[in-house]
């Protein structure tokens, strides 16, 4: 199939009362796991591109990126959607606009309130002309590193001004600051599920939650009933990648021509529990 819009995902989702799954990839390997193991489930999933590691690596650049997961894509019957996560500058998003990405996050949470609608609504307005959609971020997720990033009610989403915001922004979905942060937790956080209830019931678009490498599932099943249409997971996909390919090289004759092969059965068995959050079939 061709790639699917991450509007058109996050209405199944909403319908389905659950969250469509996003992760984080760099590369062939966990891009390719990642649609494999949602054509297996019969789940819709979502490819995102940290724009940060585009920079550290000559080969993932948007365009390269986005064509990869085209192709493999192409292969599949389930929804693929392509996302590029978490950025702040308008060039970047517009190019990575026309190298194929039909969905952008434009992360305007370190902003005044009001500057954060202005800046969304000049990117959404342009991002629509072109055909995309745009991600916005109210409240701002921060760095599991730093615990009080997670604890932090100032730094969480107001439900109170959610509804002007996503009115005036011209945002299609919006990220929300509810307890959870990036990175790997050190503390279990406690998602604030009342917060995330009246956000929803004040506004329209779909919600997003960053976060995802270490939320207990109890707290997401929940989430996802309430709002959460989009589940963005990065850290232990990138974590879990790297230690598989440390393990694979230590022994002391590795079969090269066999590690696309050993990668694939640990990305793919995290991936089976991982996706089964989502709790629609397509
Ligand atoms: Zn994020």
């Amino acid at each position: 199939m061709s790639l699917e819009k991450v509007s058109d995902i996050l209405k199944m989702a909403d319908r389905a009362k659950t969250s469509a799954i996003a992760f984080n990839c760099s590369d062939y390997n966990n891009i390719y796991a990642a649609i494999t193991v949602a054509e297996e489930l019969r789940k819709p999933v979502i490819i995102m591109l940290y724009p940060e590691h585009a920079q550290k690596n000559n080969w993932c650049n948007p365009k390269s990126f986005a064509e990869t997961v085209k192709s493999i894509a192409r292969n599949v019957k389930v929804p693929v959607g392509l996302h590029l996560d978490h950025c702040t500058d308008p060039a970047y998003i517009l190019e990575a606009i026309r190298d194929g990405f039909s969905s952008v996050m434009y992360d305007g949470s370190m902003l005044p309130v009001e500057e954060n609608i202005v800046r969304t609504r000049a990117m959404a307005d342009q991002a629509h002309q072109m055909g995309a959609e745009v991600e916005a971020e109210l409240g701002r997720v921060g760095f599991a590193a730093t615990v009080t990033d997670q604890s932090d009610a100032d730094m969480y989403t107001k439900p109170e001004v959610a509804a002007a915001f996503c009115e005036q922004s011209h945002c299609d979905s919006v990220a929300v600051a509810i307890g959870s942060a990036h990175g790997f937790y050190k503390e279990t956080p406690k998602l604030d599920l009342q917060r995330l209830r009246e956000i929803n019931a004040a506004t329209d678009v779909p919600l997003v939650l960053h976060g995802g490498s270490g939320i207990p599932d109890d707290q997401l099943a929940i989430a996802f009933r309430e709002g959460i249409n989009k589940f963005n997971v990065g850290t232990e996909y990138f974590w879990l990648y790297g230690q598989t390919l440390k393990k694979y090289y230590a022994d002391p004759e590795p079969d090269f021509f066999r590690t696309p092969e050993a990668v694939q059965a640990a990305l793919i068995d995290y991936l089976r529990r991982k996706m089964t959050l989502c709790t629609m079939t397509v």
